[in-house]
């Protein structure tokens, strides 16, 4: 059990389909940390980096393109598992499989439209808030309810 800190993606579609609170708040609700949020436009060039691991992929530029339709917000958020704990809140990539009750699940009926982006892995989910965030864009606060979220050996 460490403190991690994950990036998620809010997607072209949760902005075009107003449901950015909502998904925000499904973090919060949870218990987990917002550390960094930012709006962005994203380009080409930062597609192709961070979805590399699918550029043999026939769908490659069309995942890229449906992520430049219009902006994103990144979000960094942390907590004790929290890599693990995202990917698990998100659910499986395709929203038609995804269990109600996950994002995934309860918020889309599409393989490629599915809402969020979430890291898989501690080494991930460092290179990935590098991509997206600049050091002094994520912000240590203390979070004020941590002692009532967590006991004191889960961390
Ligand atoms: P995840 O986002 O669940 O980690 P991947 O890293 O495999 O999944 O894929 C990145 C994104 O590419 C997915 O979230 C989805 O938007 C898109 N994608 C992946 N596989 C497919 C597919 N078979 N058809 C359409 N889009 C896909």
């Amino acid at each position: 059990m460490a403190i991690e800190k994950t990036l998620v993606l809010l997607k072209p579609c949760t902005l075009q389909r107003g449901l950015v609170g909502e998904i925000t708040n499904i973090f919060e609700r949870k218990g987990l940390h917002l550390c960094g949020v930012k709006m962005m436009q994203l380009t080409d060039e930062i597609l192709s980096e961070h979805y590399a691991h699918l550029s043999s992929k026939p769908f490659f530029q069309r995942v890229k393109d449906s992520m430049m339709t219009a902006p994103v917000i990144a979000m960094c958020w942390q907590g004790v598992d929290a890599i693990a704990a995202v990917r698990a809140l998100a659910g499986p990539t395709n929203g038609r499989n995804a269990a109600p009750g996950t994002i995934r699940g309860s918020y889309c009926m599409s393989f490629q439209e599915n809402i969020v982006h979430a890291s898989d892995s501690p080494e991930t989910a460092a290179v990935e808030l590098a991509r997206f965030f600049k050091p002094e864009e994520i912000i240590e606060w203390k979070q004020c309810t941590f002692d009532y979220l967590y006991a004191n050996d889960e961390f």
